[in-house]
């Protein structure tokens, strides 16, 4: 059962970069409906010295600097002192890969979620070992931090939560959420500099219009992203479409 609010807070060394973010669109009326309440804290607020430092030097030495583990510990520990009420995640390129699939268990996990982000080099590796429940990645590149991180991963698991896009808009049909791509979509005109909108989107028949949108995210997904296919479980009708568009692209 999800629950009626989704509560998220992220630990993170520039609070205004995140709160930014959710100022607009989807994610600002999401807030505003209470569908969805974002935490922002300063970990800075949570170090003991004058100078609020939250990065020191890597034993062993080499480049960069490494985040502090006492700040991420005092952290946690005073925001989520009873800790079963939370998952906590850490972002971080070595984590497991964030999919659409990892998206719908967050909506459905009851439990607060956190996102502890990091800057610089990384976090040291204590705050991994003993602090955090998951740790996740956004894809095989590296940023500078894990603001976006933590933001790319609110917004997609927001828009999973009832009540959160609206009634012309759904997160049913959208790529990977059955596990193909996405049909191609247009809009007015109906002609635009000799390009045509496809004829049988004009047509009305809801039907033929349903077998080839069908078709179409069939089409993508096994010119695009092929791997899909091997997890994907045809329906027979989808069986016969695909048997149609293998033979037309051989
Ligand atoms: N030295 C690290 C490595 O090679 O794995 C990269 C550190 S990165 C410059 C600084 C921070 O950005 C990380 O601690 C993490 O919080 C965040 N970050 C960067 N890339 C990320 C990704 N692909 N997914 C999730 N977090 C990421």
């Amino acid at each position: 059962m999800v629950a009626l609010q989704k509560k998220f807070s992220v630990v993170t060394i520039f609070p205004e970069m995140v709160k930014n973010y959710l100022g607009f669109s989807i994610l600002k009326r999401a807030l505003e409906k209470g569908r969805i309440s974002v935490a922002v804290h300063n970990l800075r607020d949570f170090t003991t010295d004058t100078h609020k430092t939250v990065d020191d030097y890597p034993y062993g030495g080499g480049p960069g600097m490494v985040m502090k583990p006492e700040p991420f510990f005092r952290a946690v520990e005073a925001i989520w002192p009873e800790r079963r009420s939370c998952r906590i995640i850490m972002l971080s390129p070595r984590g497991r890969v964030f999919t659409q699939n990892v998206a719908s268990e967050i909506a459905e996990d009851d439990r607060e979620t956190a996102f502890l982000c990091g800057r610089y080099e990384a976090i040291d590796e204590r705050v991994r070992e003993y602090l955090i429940d998951d740790e996740i990645s956004i894809g095989d590149y590296i940023l500078t931090g894990g603001e976006l991180p933590a933001l790319v991963i609110i917004d997609a698991v927001s828009r999973l939560l009832p009540g959160v896009l609206g009634d012309d808009q759904s997160s049913e049909d959208e790529s990977f959420s059955k596990g193909l791509l996405d049909y191609p979509h247009f809009t007015r005109p109906e002609e635009f500099r000799n390009m045509r909108v496809p004829k049988i989107l004009l047509s009305g028949n809801h039907e033929e219009i349903r077998k080839w949108r069908k078709g179409e995210s069939l089409r993508a997904t096994l010119q695009r992203r092929p791997e899909l296919l091997s997890t994907y479980k045809l329906s027979d009708e989808e069986k016969s479409i695909f048997d149609k568009i293998k033979e037309e692209l051989s």
